[in-house]
């Protein structure tokens, strides 16, 4: 281990966040300055100790705790400074090592997360499948063992940054005589240079053409050892990756502040602020109708972050059990589609005008068009209300007539 994590041995929250003020003012560039070297910079974190923070040292963490992490990123943005956030690191770092470290054997463990910790290696998730998404357990991607390997056949979709990254963590049947939820695995497969899988980059409703892929297996061989948790225990596994998941896009977990904080003009209108800031740019902020909506606005953001505090603090704490992240998840979906509304109505025409990528004026049109994915990323609207309803409220159960049926007769009978 390097010197700079034994200074964080047993090191209280003050002290840490006093350490951890002066390197960020030492070393980290400024926010509006980042420069185009994230991997650079995520080494640089690492090597000082201030990478995966709550994460084991024995996996290349700092050993302490999520309320030291959630420290560093405040002083971070405190500071004004740039450390990697936002894609892929808030996949990589916040959602899939944290998944590792609850699943994977000793060997991924040791093998993995501190390359993916460094930045080294970035990583993904391969869930959703052309034939629908919510119904995650009815995956139809096919992994069959095959002596000291498993073959991989289907198709996942909508996966983000899979162009970019170098492993993703995809769920596939193993067990079609199994119900649904018991015949899964979850597995890491290579997405360089692997045979047998093609990958397309989908280009996205707000013309973003480098977030979404979709891939294609055609017999890719992977390593058993990539197995992450038992055979036909990928469900676990899946449910653990979309717990991380919704804390983490709802700003809590071990994806605290590994969200997009880069105030490009697409964040900033993203943000109350930002809106209230095209009023005024506009000449528009004395209209009633526009201020009564930017207030609407501000206040649903404060109440946001308020909540986000709260509960995060009651999960470090362990007052708050259960998936709270989807309570947020669930804020998070309906607030952005609203406030995109809002920036529309106050960017007025100008906001829906935009020619290549001279979004001067149209990024309220292009935060409109985006917004809907926040709804939909990481189980939609519904199925948050759903997990909300059912597992906080202890209301009962959506109906699930195949749940205890073998998986083969699921798809016979949807083929009949
Ligand atoms: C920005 C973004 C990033 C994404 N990144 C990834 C990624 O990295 N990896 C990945 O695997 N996937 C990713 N996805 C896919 C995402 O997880 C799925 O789109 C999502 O789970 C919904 O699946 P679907 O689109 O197939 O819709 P469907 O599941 O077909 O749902 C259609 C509609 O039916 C509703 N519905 C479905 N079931 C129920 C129910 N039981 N009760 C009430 N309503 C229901 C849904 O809410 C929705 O409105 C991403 C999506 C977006 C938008």
């Amino acid at each position: 281990m390097t010197d700079a994590r034994d200074q964080a041995v047993d090191e209280d929250v003050e002290s840490f966040r006093i350490r951890a003020r002066a390197w960020i003012e030492a070393n980290l560039p400024d926010r509006d300055h980042p420069g185009d070297d994230d991997r650079a910079l995520q080494a640089l974190l690492f090597d000082s100790g201030f990478a995966g923070i709550a994460f084991p040292r024995e996996y290349g963490g700092a050993g302490l705790t999520l309320a030291h992490q959630k420290v560093f990123y405040d002083e971070v943005r405190a500071a004004h400074r740039w450390a990697p956030c936002g894609m892929p690191w808030q996949v990589s770092i916040g959602m899939m090592a944290p998944t590792i470290l609850d699943h994977g054997s000793e060997e991924l463990k040791r093998r993995h997360l501190p390359r993916m910790l460094r930045g080294e290696e970035t990583w993904m998730q391969l869930l959703s499948e052309p034939r629908g998404g919510s119904d995650l357990a009815g995956a139809t991607t096919r992994l069959t063992r095959d002596g000291d390997t498993y073959v991989l056949n289907g198709a996942k979709m909508w996966s983000s940054g899979a162009h970019t990254c170098d492993f993703g963590l995809c769920l596939a049947r193993t067990d079609w005589d199994a119900p649904k939820h018991r015949g899964l695995s979850m597995i890491a497969v290579p997405l360089h240079d692997t045979p047998g899988l093609v990958l397309e980059v989908i280009r996205a409703v707000d013309g973003n053409p480098g977030h979404f892929c979709q891939e294609f297996f055609d017999d890719v061989v992977v390593p058993v050892e990539n197995l992450v948790g038992e055979e036909n225990s990928g469900w676990a596994v899946a449910q653990s990756l979309l717990f991380h998941e919704r804390n983490a896009t709802g700003g809590a977990g071990y994806g605290y502040g590994l969200q997009n904080a880069r105030p490009t003009n697409r964040q900033a209108q993203r943000s109350a602020d930002g809106v209230i800031a095209t009023a005024k740019q506009r000449g528009v902020g004395g209209d009633p109708v526009l201020r009564q909506l930017m207030a609407e606005s501000y206040i649903e953001y404060t109440a946001s972050r308020f909540a986000n505090d709260r509960i995060a603090a009651g999960m470090r704490t362990g007052q708050f059990k259960g998936p709270w992240g989807s309570l947020l998840k669930l804020h998070l979906g309906a607030l952005s589609s609203r406030h995109a509304k809002i920036g529309l109505a106050v960017g007025g025409a100008d906001g829906v005008i935009w020619e290549g990528d001279a979004k001067v004026g149209g990024v309220a049109g292009e935060a409109w068009l985006s917004a809907r994915g926040i709804a939909i990323a990481g189980g939609t609207n519904e199925i948050q209300r759903n997990i909300v309803s059912e597992r906080l409220l202890g209301l009962p159960r959506e109906p699930s007539p195949d749940r205890d049926l073998p998986f083969s007769e699921v798809v016979r009978n949807q083929h009949r």
